[in-house]
């Protein structure tokens, strides 16, 4: 039996790191969207007693190393079930370590499927702190929709849908570490925080244009991202309602009321980005196929 996946892509619309925790993890204040640019994930059980990975993009490892990997360890180990070996195929769409969650994705779609597959063994919540234990994005990526995220990203609470608008996602060529990203926010002395309660208030009642008002994302002050400056004028040529960096980037997005003005503008941003896309937001994070 196989299960098949879409898991999809996440955007930041608001990101605030309250402070370093004693375990070195930080403690984070996020407002997350899912959109509808997703990695398919297959999942089906072999019986060669081992998990096997094969990964569409070639510069990813398709070994342990893939995240997918570890969420099917974490899996087998909380389920409490030897594992008889599974088979994970993944087709990438969604660039990685691009502030995206595409790792995250793929991880949240393969505890999915083994759940589904070994009889839901796991409830939502067991899911869930499994999803933890693998990656902080990942509880976000099993639930998805628009969400507050905090603590690690391990504490969720579903906030009131987006409304219909248009996001437009432009990818420079290069690739952010995370790791490094926390790096650079630990050794900057001066942060200036955004309005956390002022933006929770508005996307708690389905304020969105209220929210975006209030959009941040702390990273921007500490990650240097080439272009974002250029990216973000053109998103403000062509009408965008708000335009910042997602995640610890480099991916920078534009917020557009109509697929026209989204158009023009991811037209214009091709003429000197990389990797450009035009999505929706999605009211879930995965859906099988
Ligand atoms: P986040 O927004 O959660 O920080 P990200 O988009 O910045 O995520 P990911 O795409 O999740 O970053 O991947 C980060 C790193 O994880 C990549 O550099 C890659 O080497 C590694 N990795 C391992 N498995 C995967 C996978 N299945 N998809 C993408 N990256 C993977």
């Amino acid at each position: 039996m196989k299960i098949t996946v879409n898991a999809a892509a996440k955007l930041n619309l608001f990101l605030d790191i309250l402070r370093r925790l004693d375990n070195g993890y930080h403690s984070l204040f996020m407002i997350m969207q899912s959109v509808n640019l997703y990695d398919t994930v297959e999942v089906s059980v072999t019986l060669s007693g081992k998990t096997a990975v094969s990964c569409s993009d070639p510069s990813l490892p398709s070994d342990e190393r893939n995240i997918a990997f570890k969420a099917a360890e974490v899996f087998f180990s909380r389920a409490g079930i030897e594992n008889p070996g599974v088979k994970i195929d993944i087709t990438k769409r969604i660039p990685h370590a691009a502030g995206l969650a595409g790792g995250s994705a793929d991880a949240a779609a393969v505890l999915y499927a083994l759940n589904r597959l070994f009889d839901c063994r796991l409830s939502e919540t067991e899911l869930l702190n499994a999803g933890a234990a693998v990656g902080a994005d990942v509880p976000f990526c099993l639930v998805g929709g628009t969400c507050l995220a905090q603590n690690t990203g391990d504490v969720l609470s579903v906030l009131p849908s987006a409304p219909d608008v248009r996001f437009v996602l432009a990818k420079p060529l290069c690739s952010v570490s995370t790791k490094e990203a926390y790096e650079a926010f630990d050794e900057c002395g001066k942060i200036s925080h955004p309005d956390c309660t002022g933006a929770l208030f508005c996307a708690a009642r389905g304020d969105f244009h209220g929210l975006l008002g209030l959009a941040g994302n702390v990273f921007e002050q500490v990650v240097e991202v080439p272009d974002r400056v250029r990216i973000k004028t053109v998103m403000r040529q062509k009408g965008c309602s708000c335009c910042q960096m997602s995640g610890s980037g480099p991916t920078v997005f534009g917020v557009f009321d109509s697929e026209k003005k989204a158009a023009g503008c991811a037209e214009e941003l091709k003429s000197f980005i990389g990797e450009v896309f035009v999505c929706s937001p999605v009211k879930s994070g995965l859906t099988e196929l």
